[in-house]
């Protein structure tokens, strides 16, 4: 399926974006899940507008409505890949579908962090991971364990078994979708059920203890808790990053990144990391993605 403007991230940045392209006549398509964005829980006091507090829920629900009202479609699915074509890029969802948009508008927000053994700071680079595409090759013939708790978890297991003897994996939040709990199971990866509690190794990781007391040797550990974030998601295009921190994605005054015909907008552009902001350069990128379209319409 081919759009205009692709934007990824269905928080107040993405769905402001969405709004100004939708009216500016683009065919445009926003990815993400409203549950996923931090305005899902938060309570809104200094957001302009409102005399009594705000529950961030009901913003999201109301400009979901406003993102429709400007015919903009909407798919609840996390990106895993964006592929740069001469013209425009692919983009290939949790679920495998791919689409193509001659522009792209990148509002993920930004990835807490969470870490999930005690000691698992001492191995990071040592067999702890947190970058499945950076660092499966380093794991050939040799045996993993995955953890997390969405889409990029469990489509870096289905990853590493091109790589790994072994896979093992851990879903740290709930049941894994039975769908893809069967395409796991026919790529041989092993679905722990007992939960992983302690990192085993003197200086790298030799094994994991389970909460079941059982031990399993692995060699590698990769943690990908939630949606893919930027680092993973962008470092294949070279979009380039703040300075300080390599946190977030840098752009200028239209938003535009450093990579033709991608824009940014919301946390994923840095602080400060609020509503107001997110909104604002929502505004700005959802315009420059549509003028950019329109100059790429007219050179074709
Ligand atoms: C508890 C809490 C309280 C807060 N209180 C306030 C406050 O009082 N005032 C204020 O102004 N701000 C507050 N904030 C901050 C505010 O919520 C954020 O600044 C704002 O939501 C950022 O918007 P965003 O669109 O950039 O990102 P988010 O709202 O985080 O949206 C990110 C979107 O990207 C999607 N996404 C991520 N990765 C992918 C992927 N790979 N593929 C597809 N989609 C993806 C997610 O599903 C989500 O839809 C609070 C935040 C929290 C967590």
């Amino acid at each position: 399926m081919t759009y205009d403007i692709a934007i990824i991230g269905l928080g107040p940045a993405g769905i402001q974006a969405g709004i100004h392209a939708g009216r500016r006549k683009n065919k445009v398509i926003v990815f993400g899940k409203k549950e996923e964005s931090a305005l899902n829980y938060a309570h809104l006091e200094n957001y302009f507008g409102f005399k009594e507090k705000i529950e961030g829920k009901e913003l999201l629900e109301a400009g979901i409505e406003q993102l429709k009202r400007a015919g903009v479609d909407i798919l609840e699915e996390d990106i895993i890949k964006i592929e740069p074509l001469e013209r425009g890029f692919k983009l290939i969802t949790e679920k495998e579908k791919e689409f193509i948009a001659l522009a792209l508008v990148l509002a993920m927000g930004v990835k807490r962090k969470k870490s999930f053994f005690k000691r698992e700071k001492d191995f990071v680079g040592k067999g702890v991971s947190y970058c499945v595409d950076c660092d499966a090759w380093f794991y050939k013939g040799k045996k993993t364990l995955i953890i997390g708790d969405g889409s990029s978890a469990i489509w870096g297991a289905k990853f590493l078994t091109q790589f790994a003897e072994e896979v093992y994996f851990y879903f740290s939040k709930g049941e894994i979708p039975s769908e893809e709990k069967e395409a796991l199971i026919q790529k041989g990866v092993k679905i722990l059920a007992s939960k992983p509690i302690e990192i085993l190794g003197e200086r790298e990781v030799e094994g994991i203890k389970l909460e079941d007391e059982s031990i399993i040797k692995v060699d590698g550990i990769f943690i990908e808790q939630g949606a893919r974030g930027p680092l993973e998601l962008l470092a294949p295009l070279g979009i380039e990053l703040d300075l300080e921190t390599f946190s977030y994605v840098k752009v200028d005054k239209k938003m535009k990144t450093n990579v033709e015909g991608i824009f940014a907008c919301g946390d994923i552009t840095g602080p400060p990391l609020q509503v107001a902001k997110a909104v604002g350069e929502g505004c700005i990128a959802g315009l420059s993605a549509s003028d950019y379209v329109s100059k790429i319409k007219k050179e074709i």
